[in-house]
């Protein structure tokens, strides 16, 4: 019987690595859709402000194309004058001429603020650059370690269930069946609690001193009437 416990303490121990391997084969996949998306996000933060840019400086040029035409037709208006033969004519000209000049007028201060959102536009890209090459240094790295984890874990995995196999024949089966049963139904995987005070380890009851020593003999598959873990000895057997 003891070497029974003996054994199922090793079984645990097995389990237990199964058991986190599967856990990681669970969240290493989220972690590198995270890690992705933050590389994704950055990307697009940066993508759009360049737009913002493109679409700005288009502008700009074609503001230019509006100021040139205009100035054509200002210095047309203006070579009209020389040969004006009546004031109306001249009036008219007159406000022809204004009305160039405020329009250009006007289009010049579009221009002007355009071009201080194209600074400032500039200083924004540049920032949103390092901040992408950052998060992109920072964690492609990360994400191809973790698809190569990801990748071998089966096998780390399968490797662990040939220890299994080694192990799990060595305990007698009604022992077994109790403890798969008890390890399944918990989260963390453990159905073992390992005693080395006077408490129970997974629930903290405190133990009659004929069951403490019962469990430190380790003659008999003993569980624990609160929590149902079974109880193995953990402490230093010569105490
Ligand atoms: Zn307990």
């Amino acid at each position: 019987m003891i070497e029974d416990l003996e054994n199922l303490k090793q079984l645990q121990e097995i389990d237990l690595r199964i058991h986190e391997q599967e856990l990681a084969q669970k969240q290493f996949p989220d972690t590198v859709e995270e890690l992705e998306g933050a590389i994704k996000k950055a990307k697009e933060s940066l993508e759009n402000y360049q737009t913002k840019l493109n679409k700005t400086q288009a502008e700009v040029n074609s503001l230019d194309d509006h100021i040139q035409k205009s100035r054509d037709l200002l210095e047309k208006s203006q070579s009209k004058l020389n040969s004006i033969k009546t004031n109306r004519e001249y009036d008219a000209v007159h406000a022809e001429i204004e009305n160039q000049k405020n329009s250009i007028n006007s289009v010049e201060i579009r221009k002007k603020n355009l071009l201080d959102e194209i600074e400032k536009l500039n200083n924004t890209i540049e920032e949103k650059s390092k901040e992408y090459q950052q998060i992109k240094s920072e964690n492609e790295p990360q994400i191809s370690e973790l698809k190569k984890k990801i990748a071998a874990i089966d096998s780390v995995i399968a490797g662990i269930v040939k220890e299994r196999n080694e192990i799990a024949p060595k305990i007698s089966k009604p022992i077994l069946r109790t403890y798969d049963l008890i390890r399944k139904k918990r989260k963390n995987g453990n159905a073992l609690s390992s005693i080395t005070g006077k408490t129970c380890a997974v629930c903290y009851k405190v133990l009659e001193p004929q069951l403490y020593n019962e469990i430190k003999r380790g003659r008999k598959m003993l569980l624990c009437q609160n929590c149902g873990s079974i109880f193995v000895w953990g402490g230093d057997s010569k105490e």
